[in-house]
């Protein structure tokens, strides 16, 4: 039994991996150039040296026991750590969220810089074609994309769980990562729903981290929505004065500063399953059919895995 997954983040490995320790191949296609998703962190080199920001999620939550099994073994092997500055029972990837996610990927067989285009049906399995890969067949094939993009990719193969992805609408998110030249002046490394501002954080504070004063601020909803189409020069410097706003005191001298609109941040989606349709061997996964966090992310994979286990051979 060969198993394609299209979409290399946390769901489509959980999904992957689950499968492959009982024994099934699997080969998955990430568009991404390198592993990371929604989990991804951005590296910048300067004349100085090298910034790094978690750009994306920001840190995860462990409640369910094999999700937190999983974590902990992540951090005996030195990819995460916990995060008490966000709480509890968070979490980060180290030395990036995206370290999470190479530890998963590091395992299994997956084309990055493959975007796939098409799934069709051929003989009594899958066609998986697109750009930066040669096209190839497998058994069953797993879908484990964002609701916009899955829709189109399962349009033309199951009109149920097409219609219900085109349903499904994820939040936007503007996000601007700047390096400072020195510390700002507030001993908290977490703001929280400070004005336009959702989320800001002392990214070179989180642990396994080294370097500059780094910051990620991340726009709450209703300013992201209206803001959508402004340039991320604008976004930056906007969201730089809502920061230096809630310093109480002007920022120290920019080291380097940059926004990334996140046009498809969050799903919306709270209750749904994961889907899997088994005359067509057909799955699909993701936070959309499990909840707007990670850990629910990794759980819709694991429990997509889960029922292809006790249904295929
Ligand atoms: C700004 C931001 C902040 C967030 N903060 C948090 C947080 O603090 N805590 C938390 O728990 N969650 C947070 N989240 C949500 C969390 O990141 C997601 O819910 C989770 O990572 C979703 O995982 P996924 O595997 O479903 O999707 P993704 O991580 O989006 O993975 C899908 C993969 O599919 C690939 N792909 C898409 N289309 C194709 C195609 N056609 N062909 C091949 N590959 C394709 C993409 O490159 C991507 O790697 C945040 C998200 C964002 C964007």
């Amino acid at each position: 039994m060969r198993v394609a997954v299209i979409g290399a983040g946390i769901a489509g490995l959980a999904c992957a991996n689950r499968l492959a320790r009982s024994g099934y191949k699997t080969v998955l296609f990430d568009k991404g150039r390198g592993p990371g998703g929604r989990m991804s962190t951005r590296r910048v080199d300067l004349p100085d040296g090298r910034l790094h920001f978690d750009h994306g999620a920001q840190y995860l939550t462990a409640r369910d026991p094999d999700f937190t099994a999983m974590i902990e073994g992540l951090e005996r092997d030195g990819h995460a750590a916990r995060w008490d500055a966000a709480g509890a029972d968070a979490w980060v990837g180290t030395p990036g969220m995206n370290a999470i996610i190479k530890a998963l990927a590091q395992p299994r067989n997956v084309h990055w810089g493959a975007r796939v285009e098409q799934v069709e049906q051929s003989g009594t399995g899958w066609l998986i074609s697109g750009e930066g890969f040669d096209a190839q067949s497998c058994d069953a094939a797993i879908v484990a994309v964002p609701a916009e993009q899955a829709a189109s990719l399962l349009a033309p193969l199951d009109e149920q769980i097409a219609a219900q992805a085109r349903a499904t609408l994820s939040e936007p998110c503007w996000t601007v990562m700047a390096a400072f030249a020195a510390p700002l002046p507030i001993s908290d490394d977490v703001l929280r729903h400070r004005g336009d501002i959702a989320w800001a954080a002392r990214n070179a504070a989180k642990p396994g981290r080294y370097g500059p004063e780094t910051w990620v601020v991340q726009a709450n909803v209703p300013w992201s929505q209206a803001q959508l189409e402004r340039s991320g020069e604008e976004v930056t410097r906007l969201l730089l004065a809502a920061l230096a706003a809630e310093m109480g005191a002007p920022l120290p001298p920019l080291l380097y500063a940059a926004a990334h609109r996140w046009r498809y941040a969050r799903t919306t989606s709270r209750e749904a399953a994961p889907y899997w349709n088994p005359r067509l061997r057909l799955g699909v996964c993701g936070d959309w059919l499990g909840g707007a966090r990670i850990e629910a992310a990794w759980l819709s994979g694991h429990r997509l895995a889960g029922t292809i286990l006790t249904q295929i051979s």
